[in-house]
């Protein structure tokens, strides 16, 4: 295994793109006219020597200035873009490059893929100024919360939930709980829901009611 192979062993996978870098070949020169680069591909001192290259003037701020940018672009990975699919931009993006990044979430490295931008910035219209902090865990983790978020909060304001629709919030409880985003103070609120269930409820009902509650004791136990 080599250095650079061990290297991305550490990464967080991706269930599409890997782990590693995906090398292409094209590695178009930052500094050439008709290469854009996004601001994630690029850095404060390669944006002062374009600067200075294309207008034949010399940079006006401090070129040791930091914008904030960290970029981790990695060479020999670039997929060329389409223009006419990116969402309008004042400077739009003509080449992709994977790019290493620190996932502001677990704080685990992460390789956010230049195939991922395309399909960002091209496939689902999202504005090429959008960047990616977090690695994929992360992000489904956070989507998972806020989806049980919405569904929790729907089914509490439903005065009239069906009895399958109380076990539903239960469990979209449970599941905030377990994410620590609420306290484990909630845990009597969703026992006593179980508790009121209708005496007539199917054998199903019960079964579902039955796994919750065992749910609850795990979290508990804990
Ligand atoms: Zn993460």
């Amino acid at each position: 295994m080599s250095n650079q192979d061990d290297k991305y062993s550490q990464y967080v996978d991706h269930p599409r793109y890997g782990r590693g870098p995906r090398l292409t070949g094209l590695n178009p020169d930052p500094f050439a006219v008709d290469v854009l680069l996004h601001w994630h591909s690029t850095n404060s001192l390669e944006i002062a020597q374009r600067f200075e290259i294309l207008t034949g003037q010399k940079w006006p701020h401090d070129k040791t200035l930091d914008f904030g940018i960290d970029c981790k672009r990695i060479p020999n990975t670039a997929i060329a873009a389409d223009l006419t699919l990116q969402s309008r931009a004042t400077v739009p993006v003509t080449h992709y490059f994977d790019v290493e990044r620190v996932c502001r979430g677990c704080r685990r490295p992460f390789i956010f893929f230049g195939e991922e931008q395309r399909c960002w910035y091209e496939e689902l219209g999202l504005p090429i100024e959008s960047d990616c902090v977090r690695c994929m865990p992360c992000r489904e983790h956070k989507r998972n919360i806020s989806s049980n978020q919405q569904r929790y909060e729907e089914l509490f304001h439903n005065r009239s939930r069906t009895a399958d629709e109380s076990l539903e919030m239960v469990a979209c409880c449970l599941s905030l709980i377990e994410f620590s985003v609420f306290s484990p103070k909630q845990l009597h609120r969703a026992r006593s829901v179980l508790n009121q269930l209708p005496g007539d409820a199917g054998e199903s009902t019960i079964a579902r009611a039955q796994e919750l509650l065992d749910r609850i004791r795990s979290i508990e136990q804990k």
